[in-house]
């Protein structure tokens, strides 16, 4: 009988791609996913070391399945806390069988169950990897890159595709470099590759969604010559490669999507090829809109220039949705500081916004920087941002009841417009009967909260535009 797995995943999208990966892996060697993890030979959580919370998850989440697992069965831990704190958690949790970070082969290293040896945690690292045979200019790559790794078809109509791994930036809060390298991207056709054999070939895929830690920046690493994107002009140095891709993809599914856009690699160039594909969303990663405190961060910009960005695209598409994420309470931020980020929110009404608290992670810039901000006060300023914006998007929402617009059925009884992002912003509650996978014109009858309720547009509804 075959080994049966279950495989947990913690953090954002990034990380559900790697699991979709090792999920390909396991089939290709022959395991099968288990029911329940009770069920399972090999137990994996691809754990999330992005903030303090994020951390105590994973942790929570390995506890709870190394008591449900049965006797026999092997626990795995990989993902960012296996490679930012590997030694550190096979010495604290000697309930794993093995840390594997990025890289390592987990079925390398993982004994069959009846030789396991549970109560001895092992730590790998990547350093005796070899060169994987779609690396780039960055030293060697690891024997087993998650990037580059088979991934059974879509289950949904949708699915995330990872184009880079690693980030070349320095932003003074941010570990990721630290533990997940420069970076380091596919090749297009790899990725167009991976779109087919997820259903883009069959036409059951209908929508990718492009993730990367620094997505604008994608292949710039691979690049021979110096290109650098400019908001105000094309870029120097000839057409990005990102902006290609997006081309490209949107030949092969009806929406192609972009997650996480660095602010200064948004040029007029990328906003008219992101306005092509049909769905005018933008996920712009502004972090901040008061300059002396961006300029902590060690990022570009400031808040003026993100709202002439932003009112450029609205003028060339009024429809267009968008996105952005915010830290509170980094290290000198002023009440001024804060009042200006209240005042951009009210002046931009984005669609969706995301706060996060500033996490002190060691080893970063911002970890030994001056002007460190008391919890309470962060927990006010989170409070303030937060309700100023959910009642900008339950406006945006209201707005929209009466409205024909179209939706990408997800599931039974439910769907998205390209407004928004799966997994990620709010949904379109619809009839169960509409079919899985297919886009249909509904009229909005009602908002809740992030969540629109819709049915099938007929004749005879009165529809005040269409969508
Ligand atoms: S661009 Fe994103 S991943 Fe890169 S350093 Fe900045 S916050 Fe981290």
């Amino acid at each position: 009988m075959a080994e049966r797995f279950w495989l947990e995943t913690l953090g954002c999208p990034k990380n559900r791609v790697d699991s979709d990966k090792l999920v390909g892996t396991l089939a290709l060697e022959g395991y099968e996913p288990a029911d329940t993890p009770e069920d399972a030979d090999l137990v994996v959580v691809n754990t999330c070391a992005f903030i303090e919370a994020a951390r105590q998850e994973s942790i929570d989440t390995i506890l709870e399945l190394s008591d449900a697992r049965r006797d026999g069965a092997r626990l795995v831990v990989t993902g960012c806390m296996a490679e930012r704190y590997g030694d550190e958690l096979a010495q604290s949790l000697p309930e794993v069988d093995l840390v594997a970070p990025f890289g390592v082969s987990l079925l390398d290293h993982v004994a069959p169950a009846e030789v396991a040896m549970p109560g001895i945690p092992v730590s790998l690292t990547r350093k005796s990897a070899s060169t994987g045979p779609d690396s780039v200019g960055q030293g060697p790559l690891p024997s087993f890159d998650l990037l580059n790794l088979p991934r059974p078809a879509a289950t949904a109509p949708w699915s995330y595709i990872k184009v880079a791994e690693g980030c070349d930036r320095n932003c003074g809060f941010c570990a990721i470099p630290s533990f997940r390298g420069k970076q380091r991207s596919r090749s297009t056709e790899s990725i167009l590759a991976e779109a087919d054999q997820l259903g883009a070939a069959n036409g059951n895929l209908k929508e990718v969604v492009l993730v990367a830690q620094d997505l604008s920046s994608f292949a710039l690493d691979r690049s021979t010559g110096r290109i650098e994107p400019r908001i105000d002009g094309p870029a120097v140095g000839g057409r990005r490669p990102i902006v290609e891709l997006v081309a490209a993809m949107s030949e092969r599914v009806a929406w192609t999507r972009l997650l996480y856009l660095y602010p200064s690699t948004l040029d007029d160039a990328l906003v008219e090829a992101m306005l092509a594909t049909g769905v005018p969303y933008f996920d712009l990663s502004l972090q901040h809109v008061a300059r002396p405190l961006l300029k902590r961060m060690r990022r570009w910009g400031e808040g003026d220039r993100f709202l002439e960005r932003i009112r450029t695209i609205r003028q060339a598409e009024p429809t267009a949705a968008f996105r952005s994420s915010f830290i509170v309470g980094y290290p000198g931020e002023t009440e001024a500081d804060h009042d200006q980020l209240l005042e951009w929110i009210g002046e931009a009404q984005l669609d969706w916004v995301g706060f996060f608290p500033f996490s002190n992670e060691v080893g970063t810039y911002a970890a030994d920087l001056d002007g460190q901000i008391p919890e309470d006060l962060v927990t006010e300023r989170l409070r303030e941002c937060t309700e100023l914006q959910d009642s900008i998007t339950a406006q945006r929402r209201d707005e929209l009841i009466g409205t024909r617009v179209e939706v990408l059925v997800d599931a039974p009884g439910e769907g998205r417009t390209y407004r928004e992002a799966p997994e990620i912003d709010g949904i379109v509650v619809l009839p169960d009967h509409l079919p899985v996978g297919s886009f249909v014109d509904v009229i909005v009858t009602g908002a809740d909260g992030p969540d629109l309720v819709a049915e099938p547009a007929n004749i005879g509804h009165e529809a005040a535009a269409v969508r």
